[in-house]
């Protein structure tokens, strides 16, 4: 329990009406978008500024209180809930685009600016920031760089690590750093603006960020191949890739997701297909004719039922409308959803999907897979209930399988969602001791205290 001088203080540096401490508004802040946990923390305090942010962090490490950042609380590995209570640093307020520098590409942003206010912003310049996490609505630019988040995009433009150039970061002292720069090439010592993207926030506070963007594609496209099995669709990434072509984007929904979405918003999916596999091209338009033209030749020859070309812009949104609909279809039909996040080298997909379907038979539950196949990246969702306690513990056992053998396929057990809470466990099974060890030193070194959220990452 913080004292009450303490929220004294914290009151003084931000204003009162910038710290909550109501039991209804602590509640608001103990969770974040997965289904198992739930801490509230003893204190919520919204910093709108870096001098902010230092004077809170020279009191938490002073008096060894938890912070745990929060930007949307989007995240699904637990990542924001303050399992140890203390303080909940909520980014939001600071929420400026700082600069939108068309010339060199890039923007200036504060990090609770949510990804989809920064992408209207950054399109009335004819621009975008690519790394585009389907919750797009509420994730903010410092969660999506302490996750290093992912998307469907990410086939042909790369994830968020390619996309920062610098960051302004507070270490837990308090003392105020800049990593990187504004240059895309830049090798003065060691490279530790990289340490921050996929540190879930437990290495300081990210401030500020410099992003680089993409000029917008002038046109697009979007197919939909239809299969019978679902592993065939698997089989459809590679050779669509093999056969020279990098699509903006390759997603796949399982004939589970497609009955779900047809159930909650019908829209003309075909409801007997084992899988969809959708595709966006995107570039100049000639470009995207040819690649289009590529991608349904090759769909059909190596087993696509079906092919269909969005005839329209209207018809494209329909079924990206679908895709991004995925999350809530699986989230909305159990109590408890392990959402995975493994991901495995793009020839290995198919046998990532036949291990899933193995392990459903075995543990006699209900796994459904939807996810970035384009990466590689699939989240299994297994449907299960916390307070059934025989049906959980299968359902615990399935998950364990999945990410085991998606490290014996060569792969790493998350790609994008990180290892908060949940994947502790398996990090001995994916990095040498040595390793480990290192990890555990830029740890202790950055935060000597242990106060940047406690729990995360390691246990
Ligand atoms: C429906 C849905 C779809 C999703 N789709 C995708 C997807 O396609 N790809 C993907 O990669 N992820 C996806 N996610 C996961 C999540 O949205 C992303 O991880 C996102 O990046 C989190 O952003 P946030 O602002 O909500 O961060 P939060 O959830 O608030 O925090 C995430 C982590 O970042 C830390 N953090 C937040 N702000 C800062 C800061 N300023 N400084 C330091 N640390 C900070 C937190 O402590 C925490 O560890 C999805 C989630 C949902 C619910």
């Amino acid at each position: 329990m913080i004292k009450e001088a303490i929220v004294a203080e914290l009151q003084k540096i931000v204003g009162k009406e910038n710290v909550l401490t109501k039991k209804e508004a602590l509640r608001a802040y103990s969770y974040d978008g997965t289904t198992s946990w739930i801490h509230e923390p003893d204190v919520v305090v919204f910093p709108t500024s870096t001098k902010h942010v230092s004077e809170i962090l020279k009191i938490a490490n002073a008096e060894k209180i938890p912070v745990t950042p929060r930007g949307g609380g989007t995240n699904v590995s637990g990542g924001s809930i303050p399992v140890q209570g203390g303080i909940v640093l909520c980014m939001t307020k600071m929420n400026k685009i700082l600069k939108i520098d068309k010339e060199n590409l890039t923007a200036t942003v504060e990090p609770g600016v949510v990804l989809m206010d920064l992408n209207m912003g950054l399109a009335k310049e004819g621009l975008f920031f690519p790394p585009d996490p389907q919750s797009f609505l509420g994730a903010t630019i410092g969660g999506i760089i302490a996750e290093n988040a992912g998307g469907p995009a990410c086939v042909k433009y790369g994830v968020t690590k390619q996309y920062i150039l610098g960051i302004e970061a507070v270490l837990p002292s308090g003392e105020i750093i800049n990593l990187g720069g504004r240059t895309l090439k830049n090798v003065v010592g060691y490279d530790l603006l990289h340490i921050y993207i996929s540190s879930e926030g437990t290495l300081g506070v990210i401030t500020r960020a410099e992003l680089k963007l993409n000029p917008l594609p002038p046109a697009k496209k979007t197919i939909m191949g239809v299969y019978d099995d679902v592993a065939k669709a698997g089989e459809n990434v590679f050779k669509v890739l093999e056969n020279g072509v990098i699509p903006g984007k390759i997603e796949l929904l399982d004939n589970w997701v497609i009955n779900r979405i047809e159930e909650m918003m019908p829209m003309g999916l075909p409801k007997d297909a084992d899988a969809v596999l959708l595709f966006e091209v995107d570039g100049i338009p000639e470009a995207v004719e040819k690649e289009t033209e590529k991608i349904v030749e090759v769909a059909k020859k190596y087993g696509a039922t079906d092919v269909r070309v969005a005839k329209d812009q209207a018809e494209a949104d329909k079924y990206w409308m679908a895709r991004k609909a995925g999350f809530a279809a699986v989230f909305g039909k159990a109590k408890t959803v392990f959402a995975e996040d493994v991901t495995v080298p793009r020839g290995q997909i198919p046998a990532l999907i036949n291990k899933c379907k193995e392990l459903a038979k075995k543990y006699n539950v209900e796994i459904v897979v939807l996810g970035h196949a384009g990466d590689g990246n699939l989240h299994p969702a297994i449907l299960t209930d916390i307070g059934n306690k025989e049906h959980y513990e299968r359902a615990v056992k399935a998950m364990d399988e999945i990410i085991e053998g998606a490290v014996d396929f060569g792969g790493v057990l998350s790609g994008e969602h990180g290892i908060g809470l949940e994947k502790q466990k398996f990090l001995k099974r994916q990095l040498e001791p040595a390793v480990i060890e290192l990890m555990k030193k830029v740890k202790a070194l950055f935060d000597p205290n242990n106060i940047m959220n406690p729990g995360k990452i390691w246990e």
